[in-house]
């Protein structure tokens, strides 16, 4: 069997020039990579009580899916400005240029339950920071939040360090 690592594959200047872009679908199209990304994930959270997994559009819907399912949690998706159809909160983060809003469905999680963040990529941590924000203003605890992969040279963690983090591969 193959590393997971090897799976993932990089793109350079997507989406923009400069940028290596780490691309995970070759993992999601093999199942046996795919059930091995998803154990590892699962591992530290052995004996853990999650009730509900938040994925970030739209990458964190794939693992984050099969992670609720395999936790036996609620999946809640979370995704950019219009996208959601019932009553939302919203969030708005700061990018190297400009900003971001993410929301999430007001009645999605209820005070006191346990919430496991799911993403692919920690990169500068603002996406996964917005998220913590929202499910923390719906009174939700947060357990973890894990990631396929971390980009440790972005220093993604100082922004979450309230948190508990866990990922796969580092880079
Ligand atoms: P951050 O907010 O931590 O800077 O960026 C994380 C978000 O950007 C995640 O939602 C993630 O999907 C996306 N992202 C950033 N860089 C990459 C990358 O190299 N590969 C993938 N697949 N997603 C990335």
């Amino acid at each position: 069997m193959k590393t997971i690592e090897s799976f993932i594959r990089d793109i350079h200047d997507f989406p923009k020039p400069g940028i290596v872009f780490k691309d995970l679908t070759p993992l999601l199209n093999n199942p046996e990579a795919t059930n091995l990304c998803l154990q590892q994930l699962l591992t530290p959270l052995a004996h853990q009580r999650i009730d509900k997994v938040v994925g970030m559009e739209a990458r964190g819907f794939f693992f984050g899916t099969l992670l609720a399912q395999k936790l036996n949690a609620g999946f809640i998706p979370v995704r950019k400005p219009g996208k959601l159809p019932y009553n939302t909160i919203s969030e708005t983060y700061a990018l190297e240029y400009g900003s971001d809003t993410l929301e999430i469905h007001a009645d999605a999680i209820q005070p006191g339950d346990r919430v496991l963040i799911h993403d692919d990529v920690l990169a500068t941590g603002g996406t996964a920071e917005a998220v913590c924000k929202l499910v923390e203003k719906l009174g939700g605890a947060i357990v973890q939040c894990n990631f396929i992969m971390e980009l440790e040279f972005l220093n993604g963690k100082d922004r979450l360090n309230k948190y508990s983090i866990a990922s796969i591969i580092k880079y």
